[in-house]
């Protein structure tokens, strides 16, 4: 009796368990009618058959180069359940015969491939062809629906919701509704980014805020994506045109502040600034040209050193560093936060010293625990000491052992203990030097120096005949305008 072995397949295009159990049907038919035996069956599940390069097609040809001399017939429902691709296909049910002598059937097209019949390797061609024709068909038609529904009728496409936004709506109705809870996470977001706070402490805070997307890069995503502003990413189709098209959708983030964003991610990175302590605003403050002033020190006659900032272009700026930075510093001195901006520092600092006063609390209390524990065996040893079981030897190694752990979990406590009752006498106490900008720089480091003038001008500070400029002032802070003028501040 001649030998059969069958491979089912699952496709991945919406077929389902009942499709398998039709292809089991057929092919039971096909032993029945030609008095064969079935030696094994492998079914394919959910991978494309684009490809040759799935798990039981894998076992398939293993058992088939394993078993070849005792099986004749390979059966499947279609010969497109091989693969989409003719010429992969063809090749490999070419190589079954010749090297294996195994034919294909193919059940329900009544063809058995038969490389020496004069007519048979067209007809079993044909149809190949015709399943691939049928899947670039399919293709089109999937590309030119996805293209019409995004570009010309700007339906978000996609089965997961961007964060900020839900779905409302069935069949064509279906549209992006914004999560007002989640819409807040991602203005704050794009907020934060264009205010120069790093990546790392975006994430770290949204992520105590709620936002529950995983994955390294999720916040770059979130400021990439243009739905927030409203539009959607399109490839293009054949010779209609690609790119970004208006969404129905209602924007999260208005359109500018999203092409700043933009602008922003895309800079180019080429201009690294070598720090230095004594120029902090290189690379920050900018000429009225828009470069960003170099700065770099230059000797006097004296011998003696004079820092200088300038412009690439000569006859632009060039600045005696001290002049600029005392400025600088009147200028600061005029500049402070708003109330509502100073309460919540405070507060913010307030929960934050709570919180790691009541955890160094709860340390406190059980390092008092095992004090007590010590304590506790170093009266034993005493006792036992006194009462002569143990010789002085012995008591004078374990007393000095046990004294030198009672010393160490003292000092810690009295440290965790000044922490919980100092600290937050500290920070009362100073609060004044919070509102004080000029001295906030003055104690900040080089980094900080740099970031707080960046944040204070929305990294928009220019120089320009002897006084600064800046399209904006952070809206946090407040100043007199007539006073900083004097001080040569001036608004673009
Ligand atoms: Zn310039």
């Amino acid at each position: 009796m001649k030998k059969v072995i069958r491979y089912l397949r699952f496709s991945s295009l919406g077929q389902s368990n009942s499709s398998i159990e039709a292809q089991e049907l057929c092919t039971d038919q096909w032993i029945l009618n030609n008095n064969v035996e079935l030696v094994d069956t492998f079914i394919d599940v959910g991978k494309s058959a684009k490809t040759f390069e799935r798990p039981d097609f894998i076992r398939l040809q293993e058992f088939v180069s394993k078993y070849h001399k005792i099986v004749d017939y390979l059966l499947v429902d279609q010969m497109d359940r091989f693969s989409r691709n003719a010429g992969e296909a063809l090749t490999l049910i070419k190589e079954l015969q010749k090297k294996y002598k195994i034919q294909v059937v193919s059940v329900t097209e009544g063809i058995t491939f038969d490389y020496e019949v004069p007519g048979n390797f067209f007809r079993t061609g044909l149809q190949f062809l015709l399943a691939e024709e049928d899947n670039i068909n399919r293709s089109i038609k999937v590309r030119k629906g996805l293209y019409t529904a995004k570009a010309k009728e700007g339906r978000f496409i996609g089965s997961v919701p961007p964060f900020g936004y839900r779905k409302s709506g069935i069949g064509k109705q279906r549209h992006l509704v914004i999560n007002e809870m989640e819409s807040e996470i991602v203005k704050f977001i794009y907020k934060s980014y264009l205010k120069n706070v790093p990546l790392y402490v975006i994430k770290k805070e949204v992520y105590d805020m709620g936002f529950d997307r995983k994955g390294n890069v999720a916040v770059e995503k979130i400021l990439k994506n243009p739905v927030y502003a409203g539009l959607l990413e399109v490839e293009s189709f054949r010779d209609l045109p690609g790119g970004l098209f208006p969404a129905v959708h209602e924007a999260i983030i208005d359109n500018k502040t999203w092409r700043l964003v933009q602008n922003k991610i895309n800079e180019p990175k080429g201009t690294r600034v070598i720090l230095d302590e004594l120029l902090p605003l290189r690379g920050i403050l900018r000429c009225h040209c828009g470069n960003p002033l170099t700065g770099a020190p230059s000797r006097g006659k004296s011998g003696k050193y004079f820092y200088y900032y300038k412009c690439k272009f000569p006859r632009h700026n060039n600045l005696s560093a001290v002049k600029i930075h005392d400025q600088l510093l009147s200028i600061l001195e005029l500049i402070t936060f708003s109330e509502k901006m100073i309460d919540n520092i405070i507060r913010g600092c307030r929960k934050k010293i709570n919180r790691e006063a009541s955890s160094k609390r709860l340390k406190m209390i059980r390092q008092e625990d095992q004090l007590k524990g010590i304590e506790i065996k170093f009266t034993i040893l005493e006792e036992k000491w006194i009462t002569g079981e143990i010789s002085a030897k012995t008591f004078e190694k374990w007393s000095l052992e046990y004294h030198s752990k009672m010393e160490q979990q003292r000092a810690s406590i009295k440290r965790l203990k000044l922490f919980t009752t100092k600290v937050i006498e500290l920070f009362e106490e100073h609060l004044d030097l919070l509102i004080d900008m000029k001295q906030i720089f003055g104690h900040a480091s080089l980094l900080q120096k740099r970031e707080l003038i960046k944040i204070l001008f929305n990294n928009n500070l220019y120089y320009h005949n002897g006084n600064y400029y800046t399209s904006e002032i952070d809206e946090s802070l407040i100043y007199k305008e007539s006073l900083l003028k004097s001080k040569g501040l001036f608004r673009l």
